[in-house]
């Protein structure tokens, strides 16, 4: 199930991209309230953008203004949307998004093809480890996916490893699609019980929500610690609701490959202007295909790097790195350019510590100041030290540490209606 044009040349990706956003611009001509603006207001001849470059011409699609125009966003009328998603919004609200039935189409058809590039076959049986209501759409297009391609799903959800066990004594996955961190506290769970993760016939996971690997792509220390003693293989998938597409790694573990039927990339920097190949900026990206609420040039907020040599799967399609950090948590800290993942990375090396939270906050010198709270097994002045030390090891910088009972943390990290652990709290804004 590997789509003809993500084997084409590079040349002929790009005139199929062309073609597709041509067709795109057409439909918000026609059907976007908030586009139809935009090209108006600027004065944007839509068939004067011919091409990738030519999109330049057009403004950003940023995120407040997908939340404050969000209505003018929809292309269709109420009665053609089937399924409705929310992603959390930069200003408070949710953001809507609203999926027709060949958005949902589209969406399984994207993540079959993301599962056939990471390996995962007809004759596969995964078992979804996240959640599926809640106005998500990840654990939606899991499952669409998975049956577009003709496997098997067990939809377990998120969280309770002894029953996430007893499905896959049960039913025999051979794969799993979890946060990675998860994984860990399911090899714990099954230490506990003397399961043998080894004998239980998963072949891999496919991780979402926690990075896997380091820029050049070697194993970071969270998966470092998952292949210390599960014998997995572990692919990296990246999503977001926005995008309505998933960049995942193949086989050969080298970065999310693009779907050039689905999505235009651009990597910008602060002044929306492409940055130099190999450099990391703003993953913006332009849907394909999609009838409901298509973007253009919307940009995403993650930092991220792109690598366009050919795979060593043959594919000549774009690879995202790991996302270095989200845009708006860069931290500029005694000089150094810092995002809170590489200080996750650093403590996840420590068994010790058992939760913590970051905390970024300005000084009255106006210069950010990082505080990071830790709930810790053995809250000594040595394990202090040492993270301290590592931390100026790894990124020439030590912030601020300070133990918290354990309590309080899950407290900071869980506060009402989130769906997910907060392991930032940014007070800058
Ligand atoms: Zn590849």
């Amino acid at each position: 199930m590997i789509p003809k044009i993500e084997q084409a040349s590079t040349k002929e990706i790009k005139a199929f991209q062309e073609n597709k956003l041509a067709e795109l611009l057409t439909y918000l001509n026609e059907n976007s309230a908030y586009y139809k603006r935009v090209f108006k207001e600027n004065n944007i001849a839509i068939d004067a953008i011919q091409t990738i470059e030519d999109l330049s011409k057009i403004p950003v699609t940023t995120k407040d203004q997908l939340q404050q125009n969000n209505d003018a966003f929809l292309c269709v009328p109420k009665s053609k949307i089937i399924d409705y998603v929310t992603t959390s919004g930069t200003l408070g609200d949710p953001v809507t998004f609203a999926l027709t039935d060949n958005d949902l189409e589209r969406l399984a058809y994207n993540e079959a093809i993301s599962f056939a590039c990471a390996g995962v076959g007809k004759e596969d049986i995964v078992q979804l480890m996240t959640t599926i209501d809640r106005r998500f759409m990840a654990g939606l297009a899991y499952f669409l996916g998975v049956r577009k391609l003709g496997a098997g799903i067990i939809r377990v959800g998120a969280g309770i490893p002894e029953l996430q066990w007893d499905s896959i004594l049960k039913f025999k996955p051979t794969y799993l699609i979890a946060v990675p961190s998860f994984l860990l506290k399911l090899m714990e769970y099954a230490e506990r019980n003397e399961i043998d993760i080894n004998a239980s016939g998963v072949k891999g996971a496919i991780c979402i929500g926690e990075p896997l690997r380091e820029q050049d792509f070697s194993l970071n220390t969270l998966s470092q610690k998952i292949k210390a003693k599960w014998d997995i293989e572990l692919f990296s998938t990246y999503a977001s609701t926005e995008m309505n597409t998933a960049f995942t790694e193949c086989e050969h573990q080298q970065g999310g490959h693009q779907h050039p039927e689905l999505i235009i990339v651009e990597i910008l920097d602060d002044k929306n202007h492409v940055v130099p190949e190999g450099e990391v900026g703003e993953l913006t990206i332009t849907t394909l295909g999609i009838e409901g609420m298509p973007l253009l040039r919307f940009k995403t907020g993650d930092m991220v790097k792109a690598h366009k040599e050919t795979c060593s799967c043959g594919r000549n399609t774009m690879r995202l790195g790991p996302v270095v950090g989200r845009k708006k948590q860069m931290i500029k800290y005694k000089g150094t350019t810092l995002y809170p993942p590489a200080m996750d990375n650093i403590l996840n090396d420590f068994n010790a510590v058992e939760s913590y939270i970051i905390e970024i906050s300005h000084n009255d010198i106006g210069t950010d100041e990082i505080l990071i709270k830790i709930a810790a097994t053995d809250p000594s002045e040595k394990l202090l030290q040492s993270i301290k030390d590592h931390f100026r090891a790894k990124l020439r910088v030590a912030p601020r540490i300070a133990f918290h009972d354990k309590k309080e943390i899950q407290k900071l990290q869980f506060p009402a209606m989130s769906r997910k652990p907060i392991l930032v709290i940014d007070k800058r804004s």
